[in-house]
């Protein structure tokens, strides 16, 4: 087999040896020697102990990732088929439900395949490439998915670009074209999806939990602030559990996509608000007219910047707190959530803690998420658990 050896530093030899999956510069002595991405790499010790076989792909997270930790394995058809088989037989039972259509089959290192995942949208596959280095093994993945499942299409998602955008407009890959857009449910809610539209294509799975528990405990006659709103998926779950919405979001595109959801879902949009603002500019308005929430829902993506200001989540979600506190009614409730992999829950309770006590406010935490099943991890990976939801009773 064509491989390249990588020899870890001694310091990590443990890490390794107890199945981390990542491969990441500062642990690797000889570096340079990392030349193609998609190339495979055997990892060893120096007194050559074998400590994993993988391939080089460059992330914002790493530089490849470990796929067996079997000496005897090869990094070939059989390898990804086997995989990819037990990460679909995990998923069985969401096949049979009628009421979600739309999940993820395989989660990166979750599933033992870093760098990749495949979401399910009611008979689509959407494979998505994290680098070039996966994507090197496209045709024997495809290939295994194909022989695996039956499926309406396949479409893909190339985000190998540093910040992990899409460098390819079009994502069709193979099979029948899906429709646009391709409606799909979850727990009973619809959802438009656009499978050729960009890195984000409607919706994200990762929140199916959260939303359910807003529609089924928490919504009814309540009003709901739904920020960095998107497509507004969180107002439809609040909507159908009997809330009066306001969705708000900077992006122009966010209106007509969230009156397209709540037109597939029979609800009346026009009973609800839907803003195009900047949260800050936002928040200071309603501030000053004295408007308040009973729930105020909070997701924002980890950096933002607008035109006056910017957002960093490890560095503002503490602020962003205590000022929705300051706009959610007395026995109120915040949402707050968060997919920043850069700080885990005790680091994010320790910012909602801070927000409270500088706003002199008491809290108590009633409800806490983070994935969901089919968003498999690893306990050898505790860092891809990356969501954080936090249901926040203030009185
Ligand atoms: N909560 C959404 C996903 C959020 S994606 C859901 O459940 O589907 C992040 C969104 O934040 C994007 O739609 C982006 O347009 C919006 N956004 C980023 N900066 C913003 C700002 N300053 N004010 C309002 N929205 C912002």
């Amino acid at each position: 087999m064509n491989e390249t050896t990588l020899i870890v530093k001694k310091e990590f030899i443990n890490k390794y040896k107890n199945g981390y999956p990542l491969i990441f510069k500062e642990a690797i002595e000889n570096i340079k020697d990392l030349k193609k991405e998609g190339q495979i790499v055997k990892i060893i010790d120096k007194k050559n102990t074998f400590l994993g076989r993988g391939y080089y792909g460059n992330q914002n997270k790493g530089c490849g990732w470990v796929l067996s930790s079997s000496k005897k394995s090869s990094i070939d058809y059989k390898l990804f088929y086997d995989k990819l088989r037990n990460a679909l037989y995990k998923r069985k039972r969401f096949y049979y439900s009628k009421d979600t259509t739309a999940f993820r089959v395989v989660n990166g290192e979750g599933d033992g395949i870093g760098g990749l995942t495949v979401d399910y949208f009611d008979g689509y596959y959407l494979i998505t490439w994290y680098s070039k280095g996966i994507y090197a093994f496209k045709d024997i993945i495809i290939k295994a998915i194909k022989s695996l499942v039956p499926f309406d299409g396949i479409y893909e998602k190339k985000r190998f670009d540093e910040n992990g955008m899409v460098i390819d407009q079009d994502s069709y890959v193979c099979g029948r074209k899906a429709p646009e857009p391709l409606i799909v449910k979850e727990n009973g809610v619809n959802f438009a999806i656009y499978l050729n539209d960009g890195a984000m294509v409607g919706v994200f799975l990762d929140q199916k939990e959260v939303r359910k528990s807003i529609r089924d405990k928490y919504s009814k006659n309540k009003t709901v602030l739904n920020t960095f709103s998107y497509t507004g998926a969180f107002s439809m779950f609040a909507a159908k559990g009997g809330a009066i919405t306001t969705s708000l979001d900077l992006a122009k595109r966010s209106l007509d996509k969230t009156i397209e959801n709540f037109n597939i879902n029979n609800i009346d949009y026009k009973k609800h608000n839907i803003i195009v603002e900047d949260l800050f500019v936002y928040f200071k308005q309603i501030k000053k007219n004295n408007i308040k929430f009973d729930m105020v829902i909070l997701d924002p993506p980890s950096f933002a910047t607008s035109k006056d200001n910017s957002f960093s989540a490890a560095r503002d979600y503490k602020d962003l707190v205590k000022s929705t506190i300051e706009i959610t009614e007395d026995e109120g409730m915040i949402i707050a959530s968060t997919n920043c992999s850069t700080f885990n829950m005790i680091k994010f309770k320790k910012f909602i803690d801070k927000a409270f006590e500088e706003s002199n406010k008491k809290y108590q935490i009633i409800e806490e998420h983070q994935l969901p099943k089919d968003f498999a991890v690893t306990d050898k990976f505790p860092e891809g658990n990356y969501l954080k939801v936090l249901f926040i009773r203030i009185y």
